[in-house]
């Protein structure tokens, strides 16, 4: 099996690191990450310029590749022959803070997991729910876990175009209770508009803000990480809204075509 590893804080981030190391013991592992980072860049496809590749060394010496382009650049290429062998698992992650309900249309870290699906590979993308402010955070004991569940997900045959968005609450091992499969939740989103103004006497902006929260509702992807589960949430592309659909087309349509 060949992995390919990825992540939207860029090449040097920790967790892709830990995320890489674990998952050797799974398949050939190819690490192609952005060489800076995207979080919160949504799904990125780079038409407008030409991309660059570059060979670089993880934190222990091991080859990686780091690329100017986004999260989904780095699956679009490898799965277009940078890697010329076929990729048969793309995994994004790990990143430093939850992917959690309506977070999935912003993550970085997700699109990689979409691109995937969209070339018909198995897409995972993997978050630890990570307190703000720690100095030296432990990815290790998330990336065991990941391994873990990654490889029951591959015994399993997922079907092609899948994809699972892994999220991982961040306690000791012993702690954690068990994987739940969720949906996605309800986030509450406490983003302000903060205006300032330049030294030109000009008014610029910002998003700012207290982090986001969420309704801890059981079954859903917010609640199992509240209650200290592993929370899975299988994916799929259609965004079709199919009781809109039936709804919409009982209405008399109308159209002045004179
Ligand atoms: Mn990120």
């Amino acid at each position: 099996m060949h992995i390919l590893i990825t992540n939207d804080d860029g090449v040097t981030s920790p967790g892709l690191f830990a995320l890489a190391q674990e998952m050797r013991s799974l398949g050939k592992v190819t690490v192609l990450a952005p060489d800076h980072n995207w979080s919160t860049s949504g799904h990125v496809k780079t038409l407008s310029r030409p991309l660059r590749i570059k060979e670089v060394r993880l934190s222990d010496g091991s080859p990686a590749f780091a690329t100017d382009g986004a999260p989904a650049d780095c699956v679009a290429m490898a799965v277009m022959g940078f890697i010329e062998e076929k990729v048969d698992l793309v995994i994004s992650g790990i990143n430093p803070d939850a992917n959690l309900a309506q977070d999935l249309t912003y993550s970085g870290t997700v699109t990689a997991a979409i691109e995937a699906a969209i070339w018909g590979v198995a897409g995972i993308a993997v978050s630890l729910d990570l307190p703000v402010g720690l100095a030296k955070p432990d990815f290790d004991t998330a990336a065991r876990l990941a391994r873990q569940v990654i490889s029951q997900v591959m015994a399993h045959n997922p079907l092609p175009g899948l994809l699972l968005n892994i999220n991982i609450p961040y306690l000791p091992a012993e702690q954690i209770k068990g994987v739940k499969i969720t949906r996605q939740g309800k986030r509450i989103y406490r983003d302000e508009l903060v205006k300032r103004i330049d030294p030109m006497g000009r008014p610029y902006y910002w998003i700012g803000g207290e982090p986001p929260t969420g309704l801890p509702e059981e079954g859903t992807d917010i609640g199992a990480l509240a209650a200290g589960y592993v929370s899975i949430t299988p994916l799929h592309l259609s965004m079709t809204a199919f009781q809109a659909m039936d709804k919409m087309k009982q209405w008399d349509w109308k159209l002045d075509l004179t």
